[in-house]
């Protein structure tokens, strides 16, 4: 069997079409635009580049990008002032504070002064808690980004026998329950699971997000499994035209066995952005007070 390659990349860009669309409409019922603000403190350089990547997109989405970058030694309390500012900003529909902070800033402290409603990473402890107990709220990015490919490569997911390898509060946890919303079975497996390849092997459902170059072996998939792999791998060393990336599935050998599997890259990478420019839509058209039809995004 050749499993069905899931092109991420063009889910993630008719996902931008349909929010670039709803965009201008909240524009034009409005008179303003849908805007996303963006922190980044220091100097990181992975970060610089995701911070920038997502100013371009929310740009060319018809919303407006207010992006702040504060430099590395920039005290916790002026980084909580800022984002105490943006929270009472009407023009600020969406706050992102990109990750990791310096040493001295304390995440869980940052994340939890925004306003819930505006928390489009759905990092804040009550987005979490909505999602555990089924109310509206933000969902982490990648993980809904993972569940709309499954959902539209499977349709209805209930009964599935799903395995999620990583129990992050990033991914992991947000993708095991979004699951148990779609009625699959659901198994978390993290560092301490013994047999791991057996547990794998009953999924109709993987989801790989351990951060383990090719871990994941071809002879752990059930045959006609889906396979999402969210691990985005460096190898190769460091040397230019050396390096490449990898996901935590070996591709090669899971392609032949599942029934369809994501690329690294061009499967769940392309759908974080995208997903991100969904929920800044959504935090615009629910703190205007404007119905957004339920499955219109
Ligand atoms: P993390 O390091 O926070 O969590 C990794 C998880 O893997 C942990 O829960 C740990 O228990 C588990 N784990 C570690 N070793 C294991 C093993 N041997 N067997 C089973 N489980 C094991 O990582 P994260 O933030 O959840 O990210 C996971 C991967 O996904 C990374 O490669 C990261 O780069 C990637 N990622 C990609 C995107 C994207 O946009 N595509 C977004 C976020 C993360």
């Amino acid at each position: 069997m050749t499993a069905e390659r899931i092109d991420g990349k063009i889910f993630a860009e008719g996902l931008r079409g349909r929010v670039g669309v709803l965009a201008a409409e909240f524009t034009a019922r409005t008179g303003r635009k849908a805007g996303l603000a963006v922190v980044l403190v220091g100097e990181d350089a992975a970060s610089q580049v995701y911070v920038r990547s997502k100013g371009k997109a929310t740009i060319e989405a018809g919303m407006a990008g207010f992006e702040h970058r504060l430099p590395a030694d920039t005290p916790e309390a002026d980084l909580i002032a800022l984002v105490e500012t943006l929270n009472a900003d009407p023009t600020v529909d969406g706050i992102l504070v990109q990750l990791p902070l310096p040493a001295h800033c304390d995440e869980g402290k940052v994340i939890a002064t925004i306003n819930p409603d505006k928390d489009v990473d759905g990092f804040h402890v009550i987005n979490a808690g909505r999602l555990a107990v089924g109310q509206a709220g933000f969902v982490p990015c990648t993980p809904l980004g993972c569940l709309m490919l499954l959902r539209d490569r499977l349709g209805d997911l209930s009964g599935l026998d799903a395995v999620v390898i990583g129990r992050s509060n990033i991914v992991g946890k947000p993708m095991a329950q979004l699951l148990i919303a779609q009625s699959c079975t659901v198994t978390v497996a993290h560092s301490r699971t013994r047999n791991l390849a057996d547990v794998v092997r009953r999924a109709d459902i993987v989801v790989a997000a351990v951060g383990r170059p090719e871990m994941v072996k071809g002879d752990w998939i059930k045959p006609g499994a889906t396979v999402i792999d969210v691990g985005i791998n460096r190898v190769g060393g460091s040397e230019p035209g050396k390096t490449r990336l990898v996901g935590d599935v070996d591709f090669a050998g899971a392609s032949a066995v599942a029934g369809a599997i994501t690329p690294v890259p061009g499967g769940v990478g392309p759908m974080t952005i995208a997903v991100l420019l969904r929920n800044a839509l959504v935090a615009a058209y629910r703190n205007a007070g404007i119905d957004l039809p339920e499955n219109a995004i």
